[in-house]
């Protein structure tokens, strides 16, 4: 089943569940087949639904995946932006390529904060995603201090501009960004849907400046942070928002099946 665009812009939806450091292959395989099980075919068709394992769980899921015909598509958390050679303990692009992979989660606020990515190693990974012919999900965000001293904008720009000044206009149309305030995540304490929709808009807006309108139409935006079966539907309600970025609600079959179904 392939999803329909939204009628209200043309853009696919993108409704994505991001593992993070959870779940062993077993318990991935598990939950993938009990959510399959749960979606029907009008889910399907409302939203493309991603799966981001730990990389330790892609191959599993791979075979599940394509053995059962299943129409989830696999993502991955994370990569390195070398092809190949001396660095040891990372992944690149091309390997997950080859393991089926759609879509690449780069620059999640963990990574930036945890591991100190910086925008210059957002921008050369969502570079190498897109050389290896897969779809990077940009992760964009400010912290609880810039809300607090109104440089959202100014952070989401800079951010955003550090990656699309570095693409083509064709890498840059096929890119997914998802629009994570910092302070929303995992904490309980979704942003309103107005934020989430002038997060989108300051994004496209930056887009625009180096791609054009055209591109900027193109881009599809998720919301990620404490999203959750209760507050899905106004997000995706808003007509800039693509999709979602799923973190907790998706650590299990009942609570993202609620989520993509409310
Ligand atoms: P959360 O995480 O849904 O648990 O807040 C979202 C994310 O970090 O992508």
């Amino acid at each position: 089943f392939v999803a329909k665009p939204n009628p209200m812009n043309g853009r696919c939806r993108l409704i994505s569940g991001n593992w993070k450091m959870n779940l062993n292959h077993l318990e991935a395989i598990a939950l993938v087949q009990k959510l399959h099980y749960s979606l029907r075919e009008s889910d399907y068709r409302y939203a493309e639904i991603s799966v981001h394992p730990p990389f330790t769980a892609l191959r599993s899921i791979q075979l599940l995946l394509e053995t059962d015909r299943v129409p989830i598509s696999l993502g991955a958390q994370n990569t390195y932006f070398e092809t190949s050679g001396p660095f040891t303990g990372e992944v690149s692009p091309s390997m997950l390529n080859k393991l089926g992979v759609k879509y690449v989660i780069v620059g999640h606020s963990e990574r930036r904060d945890i591991f100190g990515e910086t925008d210059e190693v957002v921008s050369k990974k969502t570079k190498a995603v897109l050389d290896a012919q897969m779809i990077p999900i940009v992760c964009v965000g400010e912290s609880l201090k810039e809300k607090q001293e109104e440089m959202t904008e100014a952070v989401l720009t800079h951010q955003v501009e550090a990656v699309v000044s570095g693409v083509n206009s064709e890498g840059c149309e096929s890119l997914v960004f998802a629009y994570e305030p910092k302070w929303a995540i995992g904490s309980g304490m979704p942003a309103g849907a107005s934020d989430a929709v002038r997060g989108a808009e300051v994004i496209r807006a930056t887009v625009s400046k180096f791609h054009g309108e055209e591109v900027a139409s193109k881009v599809r935006v998720q919301y990620g942070g404490s999203v959750n079966s209760a507050n899905a539907k106004e997000f995706m309600e808003q007509k800039e928002i693509d999709g979602l970025l799923v973190g907790g609600a998706s650590l299990s079959s009942e609570a993202f099946a609620a989520v993509i179904q409310a």
